[in-house]
């Protein structure tokens, strides 16, 4: 078909699953990353396959109206972002008919049977995140680098800026490097073996840092996590930090810890966690609901967009005060506790203990008493609660578990609200549920979690067809 290196001129029609432009040139479809439907483009073939190939952009003929100027400088090279040349219309409208393919193609429905809502966009596309985990290295010339993975690899594009992240980030990594420069503290090497592309050798001690900041509190935590059994000089480290960020009232660093990780894996944390400073976790905010977040625990990274999903949520459990509820795939138990409001009970499963934990503590800060919660698989756990009239599910990625569709649908409850991060693995779930489950797909709601990168989150109710 074609030769590698072989130069062609190719218009860009449309969006890949990995917000890669895709165009076609007599049928076959080739994939130019950074490329925005409608760019006109010269592009260099860099791999062929059987259906389809891949070419890089090397001169835009005519660039797509659609076509904004990223805002990061770096955002070719890091894998971070995929959408940053993309005006966020477009993006928007590329993440609503992205779940609503996943749910024509993948869960087998009717356009008339998905009962779409417009998809819920961000006000704010910059600075969201609350949570950053940057990889430390170290460069060719033996300096401390930190940042993030360049796509599919583990080289670190050096950086202490991101325009996604909140803007503190950079003082605690300048901090961070200033920290190692002093006390000499080595970061982390790894080999990568090219064949299996999965690191086998390792030496240096500083693999990550974590940070987390509580928005509606201002508190951050820090969590280093190291190679080796303890960080040197931690209460000078705990000083630059703490002194960093001297005079600000606005935030506060309230948790330092140093988690310790000495396998040779891509797996970030290991088992043990050590508080350094302050407490182990930290206290966050939504709506009138406190929550305590241990850095082990799973907590929504955009704030803002958070509110409206689990309002959507909350909105589609349609509770009355008489239910009994399940939350599974709990977390902290942030959706749980919203619904133990409206609700007679609900039972909360989460698989990390830390977590669980959590849950249990923020049910007590809050003075929630009709909330309980489990640690354990919840397609193990599930099926010894008491009988639920509505079934929350956020799973994720992968998706539930077939066992816990079964017991979904041998339990029958009149409604479930299934939240979800991948709209293929929610389109593969509802295909079982509204197939042979006997439930009927009432709405669709896109949220926009992850502005500027390729993933969306979204939330749909199900009703049993037969009452
Ligand atoms: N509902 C929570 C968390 C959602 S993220 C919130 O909105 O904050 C998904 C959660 O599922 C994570 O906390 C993860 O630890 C947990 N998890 C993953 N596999 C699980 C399983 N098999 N059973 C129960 N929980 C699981």
């Amino acid at each position: 078909m074609f030769e590698k290196n072989e130069i062609l001129e190719l218009q860009i029609e449309a969006i890949g699953s990995e917000g890669e432009g895709i165009a076609h040139v007599n049928g076959y479809t080739l994939f130019v990353k950074d490329t925005v439907p409608g760019d006109r483009i010269e592009a260099k073939v860099v791999k062929t396959g059987k259906n389809f190939g891949y070419a890089r952009c090397e001169r835009i003929i005519e660039p797509s109206p659609d076509r904004i100027e990223p805002v990061c400088p770096i955002s070719k090279r890091c894998g971070g972002c995929q959408f940053q040349h993309l005006s966020y219309e477009v993006e928007l409208k590329f993440k609503q008919e992205k779940v609503f393919n996943c749910i024509k193609r993948i869960g087998g429905f009717k356009d008339e049977e998905i009962p779409m809502l417009p998809i819920i966009g961000c006000e704010e596309i910059m600075h969201y995140r609350n949570k950053a985990q940057f990889p430390v290295g170290v460069d060719k010339n033996g300096e401390t680098v930190t940042g993030f993975y360049a796509e599919r690899s583990h080289e670190i594009v050096d950086t202490t800026k991101c325009c996604i992240h909140v803007e503190e980030n950079e003082l605690i990594l300048e901090t961070l490097k200033a920290f190692m420069k002093k006390y000499k503290i080595s970061a982390y090497e790894e080999k990568i073996n090219p064949k299996t592309r999965k690191p086998e050798k390792a030496k240096g001690l500083v693999r990550h840092i974590m940070t987390r900041k509580g928005f509606a509190t201002g508190e951050i935590g820090i969590c280093v996590v190291i190679n080796g059994n303890t960080l040197p000089n931690a209460a000078e480290f705990t000083d630059m930090m703490l002194k960093a960020f001297e005079g600000r009232n606005d935030v506060r660093i309230t948790s330092i810890c140093v988690n310790i990780n000495k396998k040779i894996t891509n797996v970030i944390f290991g088992d043990e966690l050590k508080c350094i400073y302050g407490e182990p976790y930290i206290v966050d905010m939504i709506e009138d609901i406190k929550f305590k977040i241990s850095p082990f625990s799973f907590y929504q990274v955009n704030p803002a967009q958070t509110r409206k999903l689990y309002g959507k949520a909350l909105e589609f459990a349609g509770l009355t005060g008489e239910e009994v509820v399940w939350d599974l795939y709990c977390g902290i138990g942030t959706i749980s506790l919203f619904l133990a409001k409206k609700a007679k009970e609900v039972y909360g499963v989460e698989i990390v203990p830390a977590a669980v934990e959590n849950a249990k503590e923020n049910a007590k800060l809050n003075g929630i008493e009709n909330a309980y919660f489990t640690v354990g698989k919840a397609e193990d756990e599930a099926k010894k609660l008491p009988k639920p009239d509505v079934i929350v599910v956020d799973p994720p990625r992968k998706g539930c578990d077939e066992k816990l569709l079964e017991t979904i649908m041998n339990y029958k409850p009149e409604r479930v609200v299934y939240v979800s991060c991948d709209p293929a693995t929610l389109a593969r779930d509802l295909k079982v549920l509204c197939g042979d489950g006997g439930y009927k797909l009432e709405e669709v709601q896109a949220v926009d979690q992850f502005s500027r990168g390729v993933h969306v989150e979204s939330v749909c109710l199900m009703t049993r067809k037969e009452k």
